[in-house]
């Protein structure tokens, strides 16, 4: 199969260039590629052919106590492949007393034969006793190299700062990365405890309950802990521009051989606290941790994406019926599941967001949505690039449209914050290791083909 006509992203801007597939994955890209006898073609004119987008912070059908759960594997993923991203990594959560691998394996049953993109997952690690600990040099050879580990959400999730130490010196040990959520579990109770005290339970009230001292208090123990334990770390979604400060300051500090990345997400870049204001359902919509924050960091953490202080752009989707949300708000706003969805937004609204206006170049735009997140969470040999021997994921990406943005998959999603935005582009066809998935905008495949991948640092 030849595509042809189209243009790639490559570092100097748009070139004309074809791709070949001979199977599953990318055989040949150049300029003069012509078709072979029989050759399928694929007319990709006027349109850009961008890798398959990865997504590297996603909880699709993420169980919560209580029956709920976010929507599932089948709604999220195809909302992935409408706005092109082709595989995503997840998060496998352990529940009390289960072990790591008992919840990976409870994980891929839920993904399994539902997914119609690829994923991998991360693992939640909230029990650092030593049987747990001990799981994870064989999850690292299973191709589970990424460990989550969260300061915040005190009685649930938190670890102690000792508790994380130890985590972060098993992850070292054994060649894999943490990543952490930083905010301080502690302080975030104590700002809920005085909202809930004083009546104010509102879902306005949500992030004064996520004050940005917790954030930075715990992105700075974070970072003091990896310099001390040289353990790999991504902080996952950072949400103000005085936390990347706090990690360039630590990367001069540590010097070239630490490894300290930086994840942002769609909705810390493109949306601010604002939306609490706007309306109960919206503020509903609008919960998530951490909170969208006041509206001069969107911009400010652009611009750090854009000259590499941040390293990759994922969205932290976790999307919850509007109705879910909000029978869990009678009892006030602590009780909300977080979360906000993006994954079917996040190329569409970052290229209208950023790249039209400038602020985000086309060839970085690409790296922070594909290259970066494959090469930095173990997918370099397959996925994020266009280059033979990769899987032959491919998005044909029609920069011209402007139009209002309809949420994508299934009716009841409320958990969108884009809907009713102009937005300019559009995810017109995806292939999946070789096999159209998406036309015109439409998916025109939805056997749940998505795979496990296991991934390698
Ligand atoms: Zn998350």
């Amino acid at each position: 199969m030849l595509f042809r006509g189209g243009q790639t992203i490559t570092s100097s801007g748009l070139s004309p260039a074809a791709v070949r597939v001979a199977g599953t994955t990318i055989s040949e890209v150049g300029s003069d590629l012509n078709p072979q006898p029989g050759e399928t073609v694929v007319d990709a004119t006027g349109r850009w052919l961008l890798p398959g987008a990865i997504d590297g912070h996603t909880h699709f059908g993420m169980p919560l106590a209580g029956g709920l759960s976010s929507l599932d594997w089948a709604a999220s993923s195809t909302a992935a492949l409408l706005g092109g991203t082709t595989t995503v990594i997840d998060f496998a959560n352990p529940d009390a007393g289960e072990s790591l691998s008992a919840a990976v394996g409870r994980w891929r049953n839920l993904a399994d034969g539902h997914t119609l993109c690829d994923y991998g997952l991360h693992v939640t690690v909230t029990d650092t006793s030593p049987e747990r600990l001990a799981e994870i040099p064989g999850l690292i050879s299973a191709g589970l190299p990424t460990f989550k580990g969260f300061l915040a959400y005190k009685n649930r999730l938190m670890l102690t700062l000792e508790q994380m130490r130890s985590l972060m010196t098993a992850v070292h040990e054994h060649g894999g990365m943490l990543l952490v959520h930083a905010e301080d579990g502690e302080m975030n109770a104590a700002a809920e405890h005085v909202l809930l005290n004083t009546g104010r339970t509102a879902p306005v009230w949500h992030p004064l309950a996520h004050p940005a001292e917790s954030e930075l208090k715990a992105v700075g123990e974070v970072l003091a802990l990896a310099a001390e334990t040289h353990c790999p770390l991504t902080i996952v979604h950072l949400s103000l521009t005085d936390s990347v400060d706090a990690l360039k300051r630590a990367r001069q500090t540590a010097g070239e051989s630490a490894t300290l990345i930086g994840e942002v997400c769609l909705h810390h870049l493109f949306a601010d606290e604002g939306l609490y204001s706007s309306g109960h359902e919206t503020a509903l919509a609008a919960i998530c941790s951490p909170p969208l924050r006041p509206a001069a960091n969107g911009p400010g953490l652009l611009a750090e994406l854009a000259a590499g202080n941040l390293d990759f752009l994922s969205t932290d989707h976790c999307e919850f019926c509007l109705a879910a949300k909000a029978a869990a708000a009678a009892g006030g706003f602590a009780g909300v599941p977080n979360g906000c969805g993006g994954v079917g937004e996040r190329l569409v609204m970052s290229y209208t967001k950023a790249v039209v206006t400038g602020d985000l170049s086309l060839p970085r735009w690409q790296e922070v949505l594909c290259e970066r997140p494959a090469a930095l969470l173990g997918l370099a040999d397959r996925k994020g690039r266009l280059s033979p021997g990769c899987d032959a994921d491919i998005v044909l990406f029609d920069p011209t449209p402007e139009y209002r943005w309809d949420p994508l998959g299934a009716s009841d999603r409320a958990g969108s914050l884009w809907a009713g935005l102009m937005v300019r582009g559009r995810v017109s066809d995806v292939w999946l290791r070789g096999r159209q998935v998406v036309a015109g905008g439409r998916v025109t495949d939805d056997r749940a083909g998505g795979v496990f991948l296991p991934r390698q640092l």
